[in-house]
């Protein structure tokens, strides 16, 4: 049988360059800059580079490109790391710091001096800015273009040695003023900034610019295909010339791929960081976020996340995917993977008047009835049980085939029970449910005597275990979008998080951090990681179990 394999456009690309000889074999990178902590469109760069790593059995190498000592910190180094990880992207020993590279930079600038093809400009930044030209017109060339090598070669060296303030002089290269690409208008390859390192210290003050820096550390590492998003396609004719000038044999290819967005999502960090500070969600791993930190504490798994990169697919067109395939994903991934319980998320009291009072059994119940591979376990049952407020209706509609006078139902994994009335309050509110119950009707007993139409869920009252969870809406209002057009501040919905008290069965005692469940009836929900303990657990509803999404064609 024939085996078709739909390949994407990178798989293409690489396919030519292995069948026409340019590479023998392929490395791929993932080069955060360590300034922030990784959301879900670094997750799609990270399994798509080392996807095509393992794809053509070559290697993946992690790199921090920490050449911008103003905005990096280890503290975000720890985390990246640790979200790579647990989205299995596994670089082995290739684990590299662009500043590592900071010397082989400098003798690159050295190199490109002495063939004439850099010089030192003394121009402002203003007066650089201006110099550059428009999209319309040509850029003018700096009256400092055409310094002999020797001097050149002297400023740099001063440069380097702490000579100049910041700003005062930077190293460009010497290309094209007139160029119709502005990337290639004698760019900035190297300034002064008298800063400390987070890995060299203080040993430089001069710091390479990113379009200088990145083509050398690929080629260092000789990356064979180095992937990158959209909006670097202007600067590859920059990339190009980099690697040739600087004289790399095999240089690196670079591809660009559409970055991927989510309809209705905060992603920008700037944007992250004002909520943070501001309260509104309680930091970068709050559950209603997309960075990897917070979608794990909201019980993604990596399967998940794969799946979705997957879906969404590799392009060069820029568009946006809905957050229902994310949940679909996660849906899928956990249907048959976790166990479905009890929860009773709004209790009311329901009382079994005819059943003995201080009578308790243990009845069965599968974990899945999808997977019976997870096996089967007991749940107590008594005269009181909490069952859901609205599985009971004095007056219900049409169509409403849950608890009503008269009504009988299924109680899973239990009994059948007829509702005979109820109690009230003061003001009306339903304090207790009554029914009876037919003992024949025991759950896997063999009765096949009527049919209900409606089955609830419950847990024994004396035996619940009380805890909380916390049910999310999109931090976004959708009504109105992301941001408001008057001052750009976001939309927020008010009601993104509800917490409440709950009952659970006593079988999710010893739940730990991270532990997903399907509560029957209600969703999938994981166990907090920061602020569940055993004896008061507290879980996160990760995704409800109805949708309308469609898996697109
Ligand atoms: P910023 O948001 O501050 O611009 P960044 O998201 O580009 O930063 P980097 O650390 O430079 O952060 O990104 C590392 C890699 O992740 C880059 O190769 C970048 O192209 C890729 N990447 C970033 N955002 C997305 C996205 N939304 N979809 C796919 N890849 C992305
Ligand atoms: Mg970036």
């Amino acid at each position: 049988m024939e085996t078709t394999e739909s390949k994407n456009f990178i798989e293409q690309e690489i396919d030519k360059d292995l069948r026409e000889g340019v590479y023998d074999h392929v490395c791929t990178r993932f080069p955060p800059e360590p300034n922030g902590y990784l959301h879900i469109g670094h997750a799609k760069s990270i399994l798509l580079n080392y996807g095509l790593a393992k794809k053509y059995n070559g290697e993946f190498h992690m790199r921090f490109d920490d050449t911008n000592p103003t905005k990096e910190r280890m503290e975000f180094v720890e985390s990246i790391k640790e979200d790579i990880k647990w989205l299995g992207a596994d670089w082995e020993d290739h684990l590299y710091f662009a500043s590592d590279y900071f010397e082989q930079m400098y003798e690159c600038a050295v190199k490109l001096i002495k063939k004439g093809k850099a010089y030192v400009c003394d121009l402002t930044p203003d007066e650089i800015r201006e110099y550059r030209g428009t999209l319309t017109e040509p850029g003018k060339e700096s009256p400092y273009r055409n310094r002999s090598v020797e001097e050149n070669l002297e400023l740099f060296e001063n440069m380097k040695n702490g000579v100049y303030k910041d700003g005062e002089k930077v190293l460009r290269a010497k290309i094209d003023m007139a160029s119709p690409n502005i990337n290639m208008r004698d760019p900035i390859l190297y300034r002064v900034a008298h800063m400390t390192h987070h890995n060299t210290g203080d040993k430089w003050c001069i710091y390479p610019m990113y379009d200088f820096a990145h083509p050398i550390e690929d080629a260092v590492e000789k990356i064979t295909h180095s992937i990158c998003t959209l909006e670097f396609e202007d600067h590859r004719p920059l990339y190009d010339w980099v690697v040739r000038e600087c004289e790399f044999d095999h240089g690196p290819r670079q591809i660009e791929f559409a970055k991927l967005y989510l309809t209705n999502v905060v992603t920008g960090k700037r944007y992250i960081k004002k909520l943070v500070e501001e309260g509104i969600v309680d930091g970068w791993d709050d559950p209603r976020l997309v960075s990897i930190a917070a979608l794990r504490r909201r019980g993604f798994t990596p399967e998940s996340i794969k799946m979705f990169v997957d879906l969404c697919g590799v392009s060069k067109a820029q568009s946006s995917v809905d957050y229902a395939m994310l949940e679909y994903c996660i849906r899928e991934d956990l249907k048959l993977k976790r166990p479905r319980m009890m929860a009773v998320l709004d209790p009311v009291k329901l009382v079994i008047d005819n059943y003995p009072e201080g009578e308790v059994e243990y009845l069965e119940a599968d974990n899945n009835l999808e997977n019976p591979e997870l096996g089967k376990r007991k749940v107590p049952f008594c005269r009181e049980l909490y069952i859901e407020r609205e599985d009971f209706m004095e007056e219900p509609p049409k169509k409403y085939f849950r608890l009503f006078p008269g009504n009988e139902v299924r109680l899973m994994n239990a009994y059948f029970v007829t509702c005979t009335g109820c109690e009230k309050d003061e003001d009306g509110n339903v304090t207790v449910v009554h029914c009876t119950y037919d003992p024949e009707t025991k759950c896997g007993s063999g009765f096949t005597g009527r049919k209900v139409k409606g089955t609830i869920h419950w847990v024994p009252a004396p035996y619940a275990v009380e805890a909380k969870v916390r049910l999310y809406e999109n931090l976004i209002d959708e009504e109105k979008g992301v941001y408001n057009k008057e001052d750009g501040s976001l939309n927020l919905n008010p009601n993104s998080l509800q917490t409440r008290k709950c009952f659970v069965e006593p079988n999710f005692q010893g739940a730990k951090a991270y532990d997903s469940f399907q509560f029957v009836r209600q969703g999938y929900f994981c166990v907090d990681a920061r602020d569940s303990r055993p004896d008061a657990l507290v879980f996160n509803r990760i995704v409800s179990l109805k949708s309308s999404f469609k898996l697109p064609k």
